[in-house]
């Protein structure tokens, strides 16, 4: 059994969805939680109080991760709260889906390229400024780093850097204990289902039918257990390694 006592962890986008899930599985494992939220604030309202129902610390701090000084805040915060955090996950970011390059917006752009790359850098590069030694980081990236999907372009190719800006922080801070890891996960939908909003012809269909085992997808249960594993001290010798939470699709 993993026990984060007395540990701080800070999730990005942690208000609902995969890092939610995280945040909620650090909190049972005993560490002191930094929700962080953009926009939604009922969201992250109740993933504080849920977090305070598995009886754990938590704050939940509103930062934009596109924003350097938002960031900064987001760790400062932390740190006035509960000291330096021990472990950071990357996990913030934006999907957008069956757009073909030759239709997207130079908006669209800049905002993908501003919260899933950007916010992901910033992120990593403030964790690693921040942490404590022996301190443990993770990115969440995306299976569609390594599945070319038709209406993918511009998400696939702003999740990409956050991975190769982790395993080059990995070699630079090993030497303080730290270990920076990528998960990537396949289709992850709440309830292990196909996510019905993607049309039926899309090829991002066929890389959810792909991306199952058994009759169901991801959910983030799955992600938040390779989560679980990469802070444990059974990953103590595991870093900048990617882990593939895709139901068999490459990673
Ligand atoms: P989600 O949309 O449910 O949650 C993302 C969270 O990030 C939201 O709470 C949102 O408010 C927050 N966020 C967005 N922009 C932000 C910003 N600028 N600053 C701070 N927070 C911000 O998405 P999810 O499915 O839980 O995805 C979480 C991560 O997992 C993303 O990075 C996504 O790319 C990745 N991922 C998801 C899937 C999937 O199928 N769901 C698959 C592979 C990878």
């Amino acid at each position: 059994m993993t026990d984060l006592t007395g540990k701080t962890a800070l999730v990005t986008g942690s208000a609902r969805g995969i890092g939610k899930a995280i945040a909620l599985r650090y909190a049972k494992l005993g560490a002191n939680i930094v929700i962080n939220y953009s926009s939604d604030t009922a969201n992250g309202e109740q993933a504080l109080k849920e977090v305070h129902e598995h009886g754990g610390q938590a704050i939940a701090v509103q930062a934009d991760i596109s924003e350097a000084a938002d960031v900064d805040r987001l760790f400062a915060e932390a740190e006035e709260r509960f000291g330096s955090a021990d472990i950071v996950v990357a996990n913030a970011g934006l999907e957008l889906l069956g757009v073909p390059i030759t239709d997207l917006t130079d908006e669209q752009i800049d905002n993908m390229v501003n919260v899933n790359a950007r916010g992901a850098l910033l992120t990593m590069h403030r964790a690693a400024k921040n942490i404590s030694d022996n301190g443990r980081i993770v990115y969440i990236a995306s299976t569609a780093i390594a599945n070319p999907v038709p209406g993918a372009g511009l998400y696939t190719a702003t999740k990409a850097p956050g991975r190769y800006f982790a395993e080059v922080l990995a070699r630079e801070t090993s030497d303080r204990g730290i270990t920076v890891n990528i998960i990537q996960p396949g289709p992850i939908d709440d309830a292990g289902v196909f996510i019905d909003s993607i049309p039926a012809d899309s090829p991002f269909r066929s890389l959810q039918a792909a991306g199952r085992i058994g009759d169901r997808i991801g959910t983030p249960k799955d992600v938040a257990d390779a989560a679980e594993y990469l802070v444990s001290d059974l990953a103590a010798w595991v870093s900048g390694t990617t882990i593939g939470v895709t139901g068999g699709l490459p990673q």
